[in-house]
C-alpha cells in the first residue's frame, strides 16, 4: 500500500469516516475513488456515476428532530443559484451569479477567498435563462470555472489567482457555458450552450494543467461546402433539411459531461435544433441534437448516439443530468446509464453499446408521444402533431418533465429520486414568417413570452412539482410525493435513508428515501433549485446548499405556477444540534405599485407595447410586467421612464446587466413599450396589487 494512496489506506483501516487527504492534491485515482472520501464531496455528482449518494449517516431517519442551521453565509445576489458546492477538507468551493467563485470555510462560512471573472453583463442579451452557473471542477490544486462569456479559467485552489483563463468560443455567435466542467484523463471537459438563439453544439477538452485545446467534438454537422469533421458528422447531414448550417444548428451541450474511467467514454446530452420547429426547419431527424451521445475519452470520437427526439419540435433537450450504474437486468449484470429527460420518458441504456433496454414516462400529462418502441425507443408521436403548423397545447412544456436540476440515485433503496414536473403545458405556434436573425432569439414561435400566452398558459393551469422515487429496472414509481411548487429543486440521497430537496418557495426538506414521508423541512427564505451535497468535518456531518431563485422560471414568471421566493442569494449549512440564528433580509416591494404620474398613449400604442414587451422584455422582467428577481417595471420612477431610451437603446445600464436592444428596438417601439408598463403599473395601482 502506498503512502499516496489515502482512500486504500481508509479502506483497510475501516476508517471511512472522512479520511484525510493527507496533503495530495485530487488526481486521477482519488477521483476514481471519490466515492470512499466520505468526508469530502469532489465532483459535481459526488463521484464519475453521479449519484449524488453518500454514505453517510450521522444525519439518519431518526435524528432529523436535532437537525438545525449550522450558520449562513449571504452572498449579495438576487439571480439565480444553481451549483454544486465542492466539499474537500472542510472547505467548500461554490460558484455564483455570474460566475463569481468563493471559497468558504465549512466549520464557519467564513470566505476565505473570492474570485470575479469580470464578464460582460451585456451578454444577459444572449442568456435563455439567467447569469446562472451550476458548479466548479477540483483537480491538482487548481479549480477550474466554465463562463457565461465562453471561458474556461483555472484558479489557484489555495489562493483563488487566475492560472490560466483560455476562450472556449466564439463570443461573436451567442455561446455561454452554464455547466460545470468535469475532469477525465487529466484534461477539463465543457460544453455550452446557445440553441435558443442559433448556435453550433460542440464539447471541447482542455490540458488541465495549461489550458491548452486537445480536441473538440461538434454535435451537429456544418456547411457541407466546408468538407466534415467526421463520417459521424457527414452521416448526420443526412438527417437535416435546408441551409441548417446557417443558423449553426444547435444541439449543444449546455450541462454535464460524465465519464466512465472503465470504458473511457464521456456522455452528454444535446440540446433542440435551431429553430424549435420542424415547419420551419424542414423534415429530418436533425442528428445529433436532443440525443445522448458516447465519445472516447482520449479522442472526442463519436462511439454511439441514442436520439430521444428525433426531429424534435418542442425544445425536448436531453441535457439532464446522467446517471451510471451497475445494476442486474435479467440475471445479467449490465452497465447503465440512465436519464429522465424533458421529453417525459426515462431511459434506460447500456452505456457501453447505447443499446436501449427499456424507457418509460415519469409523469402524467405526456401527449406528444403516446409511447416508445420498445426495440429501438423511438418515440412513437401523437398523430395529431406531426407535420402540424396550427397552435398545438403540448405536454411537456419547454421547461420539461425534467431540466437540469439533479436526480439522485440511492444503490441502498435502487431508486432514482427525480425532481418532476407533471401536466405542464405550452401552446406552441411556429412563426412561419420567422428567418434567422443573429442579432436575437431565434427558437422561432410566434407565441413564444407574448402576453396574450399567458392567459391561455393560465388556462391550461400550471404544471405539478413532483419528487419522483422512480424504479429504474421496474420503469415505475415507488413512491411521489406531490410538491405545493411547480418545481423542486436537485436532490441529494444518503445512507440515512434520506433524500433531501429544496424548492421554489424556498423551503429545504428531508424524505424518508424508502416511503417519501416528510421528516423535517427549513424554510431558507428564498427559493432553491440547486442540488443539496453533504460531507463530514472534525466527525460533524453537514448538509450544504444554495438558495437563490431564478432560471427560466422565475425570469419567465409565468402566472398559474405557483408560489416562488424571490430574494437574496445565500449558502445554509446544517448539521445536527445546529442553533444558528436566522433572520434573511426582507426582500421586494411592500406595497401596490405608485401611481405613474404621466404619459398617456392610445389603446393601440398599448397594445403594440404589450406585444413588443412580451416578445422582448418578459423572458427577463416577467410575464405581465411582474417581475421576481430583476427589477419590476411597473415599481419605475418617472425619472427611469424619462430616460429610457439610454436605458433600452444606449444601454446605460449595460454593466448591471440590462444590455441595449438598439438592434432590435427603434424608439418608437420603445416609447409603446413605456406606454404597456405605465399602463401596468397604473392598473396594479388602482387595483392595490402587490408583487408576487
Ligand atoms: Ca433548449
Amino acid at each position: 500500500m502506498s503512502k499516496r494512496r489515502p482512500i486504500a489506506w481508509a479502506l483497510l483501516t475501516g476508517l471511512l469516516l472522512a479520511p484525510p487527504s493527507l496533503g495530495i492534491p485530487i488526481d486521477d485515482a482519488r477521483l476514481r475513488a471519490a466515492g470512499l472520501e466520505t468526508g469530502n464531496w469532489l465532483m459535481y455528482g459526488r463521484t464519475h456515476d453521479e449519484n449524488r449518494f453518500s454514505p453517510l449517516d450521522q444525519i439518519g431517519e431518526r435524528s432529523t428532530g436535532r437537525l438545525g442551521l449550522a450558520w449562513s453565509r449571504e452572498l449579495g445576489t438576487t439571480r439565480g443559484l444553481e451549483a454544486t458546492p465542492l466539499v474537500e477538507d472542510g472547505i467548500l468551493y461554490i460558484s455564483g451569479a455570474w460566475n463569481l467563485v468563493y471559497a468558504i470555510d465549512a466549520r464557519t462560512g467564513g470566505i476565505l477567498w473570492h474570485y470575479d471573472p469580470k464578464v460582460q453583463r451585456s451578454r444577459a442579451l444572449f442568456l435563455c435563462c439567467d447569469a446562472v452557473n451550476r458548479g466548479v471542477a477540483l483537480y491538482r490544486g487548481k479549480i477550474y470555472i466554465g463562463t457565461l462569456d465562453g471561458r474556461l479559467i483555472a484558479l489557484d485552489q489555495h489562493t483563488g489567482k487566475p492560472v490560466w483563463d483560455v476562450s472556449t468560443a466564439d463570443i461573436t455567435k451567442p455561446y455561454a457555458i452554464s455547466g460545470a466542467p468535469r475532469i477525465a484523463r487529466g484534461m477539463v471537459v465543457i460544453g455550452n450552450g446557445g440553441a435558443e438563439y442559433g448556435v453550433r453544439g460542440y464539447v471541447s477538452a482542455f490540458d488541465a494543467q495549461n489550458g491548452n485545446l486537445i480536441w473538440r467534438t461538434y454535435t451537429v454537422p456544418g456547411d457541407p461546402a466546408n468538407g466534415f469533421e467526421s463520417k459521424a458528422l457527414e452521416k448526420a447531414a443526412q438527417s437535416w433539411s435546408g441551409e441548417w448550417w446557417k443558423t449553426g444548428g444547435g444541439g449543444p451541450a449546455w450541462e454535464g459531461v460524465v465519464y466512465d474511467p472503465a470504458l473511457d467514454l464521456l456522455y452528454f446530452g444535446t440540446g433542440n435544433p435551431t429553430a424549435w420547429y420542424r415547419a420551419l426547419r424542414g423534415k429530418g431527424d436533425a442528428l445529433y441534437t436532443a440525443s445522448i451521445l458516447a465519445v472516447r475519452a482520449a479522442t472526442g470520437e463519436i462511439v454511439w448516439h441514442f436520439q430521444t427526439t428525433p426531429g424534435d419540435n418542442w425544445d425536448y433537450d436531453a441535457t439532464q443530468p446522467l446517471v451510471q450504474a451497475e445494476l442486474s437486468i435479467r440475471g445479467r449484470m449490465r452497465k447503465i446509464i440512465m436519464q429522465a429527460n424533458k421529453n417525459g420518458f426515462f431511459y434506460f441504456l447500456d452505456r457501453a453499446t447505447g443499446e436501449f433496454l427499456s424507457g418509460k414516462q415519469f409523469v402524467s400529462g405526456v401527449n406528444w408521444a403516446t409511447g416508445l418502441n420498445p426495440r429501438t425507443g423511438r418515440p412513437v408521436e401523437a398523430k395529431s402533431f406531426l407535420e402540424s403548423t396550427e397552435p398545438m397545447i403540448v405536454s411537456p412544456h419547454p421547461d420539461g418533465a425534467h431540466n437540469w436540476n439533479p436526480m439522485a440515485f440511492s444503490p441502498t433503496t435502487g431508486l432514482v429520486y427525480v425532481p418532476a414536473k407533471s401536466d405542464s403545458h405550452m401552446l406552441h405556434v411556429p412563426d412561419m414568417q420567422w428567418a434567422y436573425n443573429p442579432d436575437k432569439g431565434n427558437a422561432g414561435g410566434d407565441d413564444f413570452y407574448e402576453g396574450p400566452m399567458a392567459d391561455k398558459d393560465h388556462a391550461m393551469s400550471g404544471p405539478k412539482g413532483e419528487l419522483v422515487a422512480w424504479d429504474p429496472v421496474r420503469q415505475r414509481a415507488a413512491w411521489r410525493v406531490r410538491l405545493p411548487t411547480a418545481s423542486g429543486g436537485g436532490v441529494l440521497a444518503t445512507g440515512g435513508n434520506l433524500v433531501f430537496q429544496g424548492r421554489a418557495d424556498g423551503i429545504l426538506a428531508a424524505y424518508r428515501a424508502t416511503d417519501g414521508k416528510q421528516l423535517w423541512s427549513f424554510d431558507a427564505g428564498t427559493g432553491i433549485m440547486a442540488p443539496p451535497v453533504t460531507y463530514m468535518v472534525d466527525g460533524v456531518q453537514y448538509v450544504s446548499v444554495l438558495a437563490g431563485w431564478g432560471g427560466p422560471t422565475a425570469l419567465f414568471n409565468p402566472p398559474g405556477w405557483g408560489k416562488m421566493k424571490s430574494g437574496f442569494g445565500r449558502l445554509l449549512t446544517f448539521r445536527l444540534d445546529g442553533r444558528a440564528e436566522f433572520h434573511p433580509p426582507p426582500f421586494g416591494h411592500q406595497g401596490p405599485p405608485p401611481m405613474p404620474s404621466f404619459v398617456e398613449a392610445s389603446p393601440e400604442q398599448v397594445h403594440e407595447g404589450e406585444l413588443l414587451y412580451g416578445a422582448h422584455c418578459a423572458a427577463c422582467h416577467g410575464i405581465n410586467a411582474v417581475a421576481g428577481p430583476l427589477p419590476d417595471l411597473r415599481y419605475a420612477g418617472k425619472q427611469t421612464l424619462e430616460g429610457i431610451d439610454s436605458i433600452v437603446l444606449a444601454g446605460s445600464r449595460a454593466s448591471m446587466g440590462m444590455p441595449s436592444f438598439a438592434k432590435i428596438l427603434d424608439a418608437d417601439q420603445v416609447r409603446a413599450i413605456r406606454a404597456y408598463i405605465v399602463s401596468r403599473a397604473r392598473a396594479d395601482a388602482m387595483a392595490g396589487a402587490r408583487t408576487p
